[in-house]
């Protein structure tokens, strides 16, 4: 390694996102993207931003978008802040919430970025087990003694947290900033955004990649009571006041006035999920109960690395974590009821042979 980085940099153990394949075309499942294009009318906001607004620089304050996500929400725009993707949001979250002297809790099995930011940052990590079956054990989470950072529905296992048990993690940890990550709520789970008014502590963190189809030009948003939103605001501002473009923005604001859309695209991709569990339950997998748009999956006969494998050689690319309790799991997104037939068909071969 270099010796002109310092001994900081050099310890990082940086995120390692989800293949975006260049060698060929494949079925893909490996980043829980949303099979189904964006809205039409986001695609026609993008295209008059580009026509006439790129000269200038875009609203830093984000006000024209964090009108109409409040209006969504029944909030108030002083209760929104608006992020390059939610893990920017995410970022500004730990620098701006946690510090080294209290732990910060999640589980060990969960989205990885939150130790990568936890490490980032200089935190202390507490690293809580999930039970056997995955789903989260609330009275470790009620004794943290710091902040805590739950994704409900989990990632990657796809669990959704009862709202009761979230209260219960709220109301344990009073002093402390409780995040509840609900970039993939929308296929399923009951959101705590109605909790907001009720707890100081509480900040709810949004993305417009999964439900709202649109990856591409990283949104994504935090909600919590005023005082919340300006600490993120003043660390955001000490960095970058333009963190959002102006076609993101443009693409954004469409998209939140278009939740028709997108709840019919959605009730299509729960349909599909639970088509294809039950297709996998019946080639031999047991499938963890998902509210996600992914399913985690595994095979008591065959070893998920090798599936992983064969499966990109088939020309389906699917996500494998090597990583302690889960290195037999394969994290599935779910695709268009056409992709998922391809997926059942390789499986299918993979486990004749
Ligand atoms: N939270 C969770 C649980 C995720 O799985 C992801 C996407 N990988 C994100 C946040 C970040 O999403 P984005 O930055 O695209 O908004």
């Amino acid at each position: 390694m270099s010796s002109y980085w310092n001994q900081f940099a050099q310890k990082l153990d940086p995120y390692v996102p989800g293949e975006q394949p260049k060698d060929k075309k494949y079925v893909k499942l490996n980043t829980n993207e949303n099979p189904y294009p964006p809205s039409p009318k986001v695609l026609t906001a993008i295209s008059e931003a580009v026509n006439d607004q790129l000269r200038l620089y875009p609203d830093p304050t984000c006000d024209a978008l964090r009108q109409k996500i409040a209006n969504h929400f029944e909030l108030d725009p002083d209760q929104v802040f608006v992020g390059n993707g939610s893990d920017e949001v995410l970022a500004f979250s730990f620098m701006t919430f946690f510090e080294a002297e209290k732990p910060v809790a999640f589980a060990d099995i969960t989205y990885s970025f939150y130790k990568v930011y936890a490490n980032l940052c200089s935190l202390n990590p507490k690293i809580i087990a999930l039970n056997d079956d995955f789903t989260i054990p609330t009275d470790a989470f009620c004794s943290a003694n710091g902040g805590v950072v739950i994704p409900n529905p989990n990632a990657p296992t796809g669990r959704g947290l009862p709202i009761e048990a979230i209260k219960k993690i709220l109301n344990a940890n009073k002093d402390q900033v409780v995040i509840v990550d609900e970039a993939y709520i929308d296929f399923g789970g009951t959101s705590v955004v109605p909790l907001i008014n009720e707890y100081p502590n509480l900040l709810v963190v949004r993305t417009l990649s999964k439900y709202s189809s649109l990856a591409g030009i990283r949104v994504g948003f935090a909600l919590g009571q005023k005082d919340l939103i300006r600490g993120l605001n003043t660390v955001k501002n000490s960095f970058n006041s333009y963190t959002i473009d102006r076609l993101a923005l443009a693409g954004a604001c469409a998209a939140i006035e278009d939740d028709a859309y997108y709840r019919d695209q959605a009730q299509k991709i729960i349909v599909t999920r639970e088509k294809t569990t039950k297709r996998l339950q019946a080639l031999g997998f047991s499938v963890i109960p998902s509210q996600s748009n992914f399913i985690f999956a595994s095979h008591s006969d065959v070893n998920a690395e090798v599936i992983f494998h064969a499966l990109r050689d088939q020309g389906v690319l699917v996500r494998y974590f090597k990583q302690p309790r889960i290195d037999n799991y394969m994290r599935i997104t779910i695709g268009t009821d056409a992709e998922m037939d391809k997926l059942v068909e390789a499986l299918n071969e993979i486990l004749d042979n």
